[in-house]
This record gives structure tokens, sequence and C-alpha cells, in this order.
């Protein structure tokens, strides 16, 4: 796990839940993350800093305290502009299983656990806002379902 010297702390403002764009049903580990993210596109940190399996279990990719602000070492790259004051949370999948379409395909496991993590980043910091990729970006799908509604359906006010 990188940390960058960076001193920054400033109050975290979103939490923001991403897909791994990756077909329905297959497994990703966060080497995969690593590779695409550092070596491939050159990024000093990863996108997430949790990642959710396809079986609920939830691996932590980047250092963080979990509290209500965002310290330098803790940044992770999910979405431009929007990463200083950002926590970014991977579901494995987003892509049906031929790879092309769009697909909100997180399992029950997967679905109990964003649950758990939102439900707990709420407690932290109940003056953030738990956000969709694609509520910060129009361009994208990520993560392929409503994150407003979801995070209502599970009782949590913003
Ligand atoms: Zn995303």
């Amino acid at each position: 796990m990188a940390k960058t010297t960076t001193t920054q702390r400033v109050p975290i403002q979103y939490l923001v839940i991403h897909c791994t764009d990756t077909p329905e049903g297959r497994h990703i580990t966060s080497d995969d993350i690593r590779r695409w993210h550092l070596k491939e596109r050159g990024w000093k940190q990863v996108g997430y800093t949790d990642m959710i399996h396809l079986d609920g279990t939830v691996e932590r990719l980047v250092e963080n305290n979990d509290d209500a602000y965002v310290d330098g070492w803790e940044v992770t790259n999910g979405v431009r502009g929007y990463n200083r004051h950002s926590r970014h949370v991977v579901y494995v999948g987003g892509k049906a299983r031929n790879g092309i379409a769009y697909k909100d395909t997180r399992t029950p496991e997967q679905i109990k656990a964003l649950t758990k993590i939102c439900k707990e980043f709420a407690e932290i910091a109940p003056n953030a806002k738990i956000v969709g990729h694609r509520d910060l970006n129009k361009a994208k799908d990520c993560p392929c379902f409503d994150v407003k509604a979801f995070v209502k359906e599970i009782g949590i006010k913003q």
C-alpha cells in the first residue's frame, strides 16, 4: 500500500460507488486493479479504497483510518476533480456476461457488504453524500445502478 507524501486533511464530502466494468460472475483480483490503474494507466494510486468481491468479501486496497477526513495518504483516483475530498468503493462487476451491455450485477452478498459500508460511512460522515460515479460524471454508466435510490432504500437520509 503506497503512501503519498501530501499532508492534506480535508472533510470528506463523497463516498463514490463504482463497478470494475467487468462481466457478471467474473472474479477480479486487487492485482488486476493495480495492473490496470498503476501500470496501464500510470496513476500514482489506484482508484478505490475498498473492493467488494463477488462473495461479499471487502478488500482494502489503500490504507484509510475511516474518519470524516481525507488525508493525503488516503487519496485514491476514482473521479478526476473529486478525489481530494472523496472516498471510492468498487464492486466487482457492472457488465452483462457478454461483456458489452452495462448491468447491475451486484450479488446478494455484494449488496449486503455495500449496505454495511454505506451505513458505516453515513454514521462517520453524516454530512457527506453517497453517490455513484455517474452522478459526478454524466459520461459514465458506472456503477450501473441508481445509488440515490439504493441509499434511500437502506434507510439513509441525505
Ligand atoms: Zn467508476
